[in-house]
């Protein structure tokens, strides 16, 4: 639940308020029961990506060394072999400057999913994604949400990872045919996590997850589908760093998306 510190200063902001179910349901006494379990180290996990929308055709292949894994193999692989498989890709120029590869944080069955754009100087040195100044941002407001990247159940520790693992030099944007190349790991770890929602931060994921190319400000404030799962478009948080009138739209936009979670919860109650 938010502290009154969070509280006031979100309405200080002049920011709507989202209460979860539960949380309203604990203040009035009401009865809230647990969330169903969701089977974590209980056998194979059954993938939805896999039953439902088959792997496209293996990615265009270049010459021998600098193969990526068809993405047909890639769509079978378990969290171990992704891993790998990640960290050994050549399949663009991008692993000649890159320190690592940024592979993902968080819950592996987390319900909630964001998806961001590439790894930077601070992500290429620790491996993990959104640990500078935009993953500070980032961070305050999953707490804001009750949510954390760290520790805790899947319903509140999120997943998060980007659609390039390896940092573009010099931050540039990444260019379509690097985003080509990681997809298959991007579409595979959504396989993998089963999100209830997820969060597409700045134009390179949505171009990734929902093909399109319009502008963020045009795509948010509705909930849209990758495949089966529910999408919520928001601003990136290094873009909201430098646009701060933005960070109240950005907070309805995380609203949204926990509204969204809570109707699909109560629908399969
Ligand atoms: N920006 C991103 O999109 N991802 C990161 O991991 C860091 C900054």
């Amino acid at each position: 639940m938010r502290s009154e510190r969070q509280l006031s200063m979100l309405a200080l902001m002049g920011v709507r308020l989202f209460e979860p179910h539960s949380h309203r349901a604990a203040r009035s006494g009401e009865m809230v029961h647990p969330p169903a379990a969701r089977g974590m180290g209980q056998g194979p996990i059954p993938l939805r990506g896999e039953l439902e929308h088959p792997p496209g055709p293996p990615a265009a292949r270049g010459d021998g060394a600098a193969l990526p894994p068809a993405r047909g193999d890639v769509a079978s692989m378990d969290w171990a072999a992704l891993r790998d498989a990640v960290a050994a890709c050549r399949a663009c120029g991008l692993c000649e400057s890159r320190r690592q590869t940024v592979f993902g944080v968080g819950h592996r069955r987390a319900d909630w999913m964001i998806v961001g754009e590439a790894p930077g100087e601070q992500e290429d040195l620790r491996g993990e994604p959104f640990v500078g100044p935009a993953g500070q941002l980032l961070d305050a407001m999953l707490r804001a949400l009750g949510l954390t990247r760290s520790d805790g159940p899947p319903e509140r520790q999120v997943y998060i990872c980007n659609t390039l693992k390896c940092r573009p030099p010099r931050n540039r944007n990444p260019e379509p045919e690097e985003l080509a190349r990681c997809e298959p790991f991007l579409q595979r770890q959504i396989a993998l996590v089963q999100p209830k929602i997820i969060l597409a931060m700045g134009r390179f994921a949505v171009q990734s997850l929902l093909r399109s190319n319009e502008a963020i400000g045009k795509l948010r404030g509705r909930v849209h589908r990758y495949q089966e799962v529910p999408l919520i478009v928001t601003y990136h948080p290094a873009y909201l760093l430098r646009n701060l009138v933005d960070k109240a739209r950005a907070w309805d936009d995380l609203c949204l998306a926990a509204d969204t979670l809570a109707a699909t919860d109560r629908s399969r109650a």
